[in-house]
């Protein structure tokens, strides 16, 4: 995927707008928040970059995209997840339903296991959803992968304990928990993961323990709301940025940079287990500004 729905917009608006007046720029913050940057990014960001555009005349669509990139590389970061081995890892998998979990829990299953990692055991902390129960056996068999499971309706921090052990009498590997989002019970959602939290953090080895929240690229700016949900939960280390393929828009990962400071980690462009690249940051703007 080399261009972006996004980056087709942009040049459309360049294509018609050849004067660098006032409206050019009010029409250029209105783009960028369509393209889920968040409003108060986009009036910041569009307000500097208006005042370097004027003061150093810069006016071609490249220099100014290229300046664009320079300020959104403030906010986009990334980060490079690897398991340390010899360690019991676990990365409990975060994020309201349907924005791609499960499904983004055996991509990085499967990318992990090729990258060498030794002992990648899924859990199937969902245990509230039988279907998502299923859903992660069923990767596991496709994948060839140790899924760790409790009976629907179990204590789903049981589920991550035993799956932590299972790879720690292997001498070490990676768990990848799969956990409930059912956002409309709020309360009872964020006890859950606390406790969950308090059991992984005790049995993974220290500084091997991550929390990765999943955000649907094509959901908008819901996406800061969850983040910030999950992020007073249990504190976030990373974002998975899924559904890039089907996304207009695509820019939450800089909103969520912006304002809570976490990085990305990966990000998923389709439904196929090999659709999961490790995120880079300059690359994404490349591609989110059609840079390249
Ligand atoms: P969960 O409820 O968060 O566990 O979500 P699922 O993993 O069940 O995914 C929900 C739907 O999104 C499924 O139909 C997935 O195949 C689909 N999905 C997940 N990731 C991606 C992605 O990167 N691109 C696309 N196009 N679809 C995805």
């Amino acid at each position: 995927m080399a261009k972006t729905k996004f980056a087709d917009k942009l040049r459309n608006f360049f294509g018609i707008h050849k004067n660098r007046d006032e409206a050019f720029f009010e029409e250029l913050s209105d783009l960028l928040i369509e393209g889920d940057l968040g409003a108060r990014t986009v009036f910041e960001l569009v307000d500097e970059l208006e005042k370097t555009c004027r003061s150093q005349k810069i006016e071609g669509e490249r220099e100014i995209l290229l300046q664009l990139k320079s300020r959104l590389l403030d906010f986009v970061r990334a980060t490079d997840l690897q398991p340390e081995p010899g360690k019991v890892n676990i990365y409990m998998v975060l994020g309201v339903n349907g924005v791609g979990k499960t499904t983004s829990v055996a991509k990085l299953a499967g990318f992990y296991r090729d990258g060498g990692q030794s002992s990648v055991i899924m859990a199937a902390a969902d245990t509230f959803r039988a279907a998502a129960i299923e859903q992660l056996q069923l990767h596991g068999q496709r994948l060839d992968l140790r899924v760790v499971a409790h009976q629907h309706g179990a204590d789903p921090s049981a589920v991550v304990f035993d799956a932590a052990d299972a790879v720690s009498a292997k001498g070490g590997g990676l768990v990848l928990a799969d956990t409930a989002g059912r956002l409309h019970n709020k309360e009872n959602l964020v006890r859950e993961l606390q406790k969950i939290d308090r059991v992984a953090s005790s049995k993974a080895d220290a500084g091997c323990y991550k929390k990765l929240l999943v955000i649907d690229g094509t959901t908008g700016q819901n996406g800061l709301r969850q983040a910030e949900v999950f992020h007073q939960a249990v504190g976030l280390d990373a974002v998975i940025l899924t559904k890039y393929d089907s996304t207009a828009k695509g820019g939450i990962a800089a909103a969520i940079g912006k304002e809570f400071g976490i990085p990305v980690a990966f990000i998923c462009f389709g439904e196929g287990y090999k659709d999961i690249r490790p995120f880079d940051a300059d690359h994404y703007l490349d591609e989110f500004l059609g840079l390249d």
